[in-house]
């Protein structure tokens, strides 16, 4: 069964494609996440995950796809939605919503690999 049509999947939603993010991602596909959760990866970059550790290389004329980490392919095939240069905003943990400018996701799981201005706000005081 195509998982992207599938009613009972949960919202698992990942914020920040970096090099954390991407392993995360990658971590959660090949243990089968896909069978349970749609998988939607938020980044306020332009660009899927790369390696920063090597950033300065592109400054030096290398060109940004081959700092790109793992294959567009990953993050087309269904189930995974990536979301990019959409920063999340907010997570309101009482509608249990993550909240970008553009859509409002329920959500189920959170990994969040979080700017501290995004924790403050998730956090209760
Ligand atoms: C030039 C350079 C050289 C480095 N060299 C080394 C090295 O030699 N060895 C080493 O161990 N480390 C090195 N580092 C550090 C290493 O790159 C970082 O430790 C690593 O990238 C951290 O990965 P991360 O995924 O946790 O965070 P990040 O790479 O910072 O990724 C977080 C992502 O989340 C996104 N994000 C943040 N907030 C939101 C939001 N609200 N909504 C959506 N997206 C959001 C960010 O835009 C970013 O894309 C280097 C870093 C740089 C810049």
């Amino acid at each position: 069964m195509n998982s992207e049509l599938a009613s009972d999947l949960h919202n698992l939603v990942v914020i920040g494609n970096g090099m954390v993010g991407h392993h995360c991602v990658e971590q959660l596909v090949q243990g089968g996440a896909l069978s349970r959760y749609r998988i939607h990866v938020f980044s306020e970059e332009p660009l899927r995950a790369y390696d920063r550790v090597h950033l300065s290389e592109y400054f030096g004329g290398r060109d940004a796809e081959s700092l790109a980490l793992g294959d567009a392919a990953f993050y087309q095939q269904a189930g995974v939605i990536l979301h990019l240069g959409v920063p999340v905003l907010e997570i309101d943990r009482a509608r249990q919503k993550v909240i970008t400018a553009q859509i409002q996701i329920r959500l189920t799981y959170i990994m969040a690999l979080p700017p501290p201005s995004l924790v403050k706000k998730c956090v209760p005081r």
